[in-house]
């Protein structure tokens, strides 16, 4: 069997190496490295696969978020609603401008933000929600952009997880993940589902006014050379990187199809096993679906709910079979962002899912043996 990898990003490199190579040393010889023809060729083909208006790249998907506050004109003391399971990148950027996070729980199934936990922490103060579409799957958008309408609230989505999932909304029609809130962010890490070879990152929106004025804030505030007129930030996408992304972007479909192949060999394997939940795949309608486009897989994560989970770590790592524990504390108890206004019983979720989750191998180059071979290990130890 070949070593089981968490993400396995050499073995997908190997795949496309000769394309990778020949574009990358273009570049090397035209020196086109920042805002070269590849960065506006990306853009264009990554604003035609989403159907989205513009495409803004930048540096990194932490970048993307803080430019899309900037962008909406968020102000210190300004209250965003954000999701307390999740990586910190999200909250962080709100405590960086200053502006006031408020942290709520998420839904037991789908580990996405809570709808009616959004309804409760909605102040006279609030100004922008933040779902994350956490490990490959839609928040419920439906939801999220009506209680915006009703309150006149921005929705920013952290699309970092989801690139490439399709949104079916209650009207049957489907959207790309992070095109549907008033503006969307993505990152390109190496590891996330559309990732680059470095860092890397995007915001999306369909507002003209907010795409030009997200364009200056990237490049120091400028619209006009030398002119600053915003306060703004450095925040590129290399030319380098736009080639990989590029030579990726047309796979992207078969890499969220490979996936989802993946996760449904794991679900099959681990039904019926007491003391193991696999995930949810939710069609957004309220219906559960078997085998829709609306999970891409970022994260295959399951709950072990017989108290095991950390032991069932340990033993994974003894039998050579990687895995992580996505997020192993909530955000509200985080150093940084504890909150005197927080209280424990607003969290029951979180707090239960951080000592639940577990994220098996999940990348496009998984193998059946390889499949097998995780499976019946946990299998064996949780229920053994
Ligand atoms: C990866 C990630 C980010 C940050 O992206 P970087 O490119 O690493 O800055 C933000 N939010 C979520 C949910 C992520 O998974």
């Amino acid at each position: 069997m070949r070593k089981i990898q968490m993400v396995d990003l050499n073995g997908q490199y190997q795949t496309i190496k000769e394309q990778v190579n020949s574009s990358i040393s273009n570049i090397l010889e035209t020196s086109a490295f920042i805002n070269g023809p590849e960065v506006h060729a990306f853009q264009k083909e990554l604003e035609d696969y989403l159907e989205v208006k513009h495409v803004i790249p930048c540096a990194n998907g932490t970048d993307a978020l803080q430019i899309a506050m900037m962008g909406l004109g968020l102000k210190p003391g300004d209250e965003v609603i954000t999701a307390d399971f999740t990586f910190a990148a999200t909250v962080e950027v709100i405590a960086l401008l200053q502006l006031t996070p408020v942290l709520v729980d998420v839904d037991r199934d789908t580990f996405n933000i809570s709808i009616a936990a959004i309804e409760k922490s909605i102040t006279p103060k609030t100004k922008a929600i933040v779902p994350v579409h956490l490990f490959g799957q839609c928040a419920n958008m439906d939801a999220i952009m009506a209680l915006a309408e009703k309150h006149d609230l921005f929705v920013i989505e952290d699309n970092a997880q989801a690139i490439g999932a399709d949104y079916k909304n209650g009207k049957g029609m489907k959207q790309k993940a992070g095109t549907i809130g008033r503006i969307g962010s993505t990152s390109f890490f190496p590891s996330k589902n559309l990732g680059c070879y470095g860092d890397g990152g995007a915001i999306f929106t369909n507002d003209d006014d907010l795409a030009h004025t997200i364009r200056g804030i990237v490049n120091h505030g400028m619209y006009e050379r030398y002119h600053h007129d915003v306060v703004g930030v450095n925040s590129r996408l290399d030319s380098i990187q736009a080639t990989v992304l590029r030579a990726k972007l047309p796979l992207l479909d078969g890499y969220c199809d490979a996936r989802r192949e993946a996760a449904r060999k794991y679900s099959k394997a681990f039904e019926g096993q007491e003391n193991i939940v696999v995930p949810v795949t939710v069609n957004n309608c309220g219906e559960i679906c078997e085998s829709c486009d609306c999970h891409v897989f970022h994260q295959y994560t399951l709950r072990i709910t017989n108290g095991k989970r950390d032991a069932l770590v340990q033993h994974l790592n003894d039998s050579q079979i990687p895995c992580g524990v996505y997020y192993p504390i909530p955000l509200h108890s985080q150093k940084a962002y504890e909150d005197d206004r927080y209280n424990e019983d607003d969290f029951p979720v979180t707090n239960q899912l951080v000592k639940e989750v577990i994220s098996l191998p999940m990348h496009t180059e998984l193998d059946h043996e390889q499949i097998d071979y995780i499976t019946d290990t946990v299998i064996g130890f949780v229920n053994g």
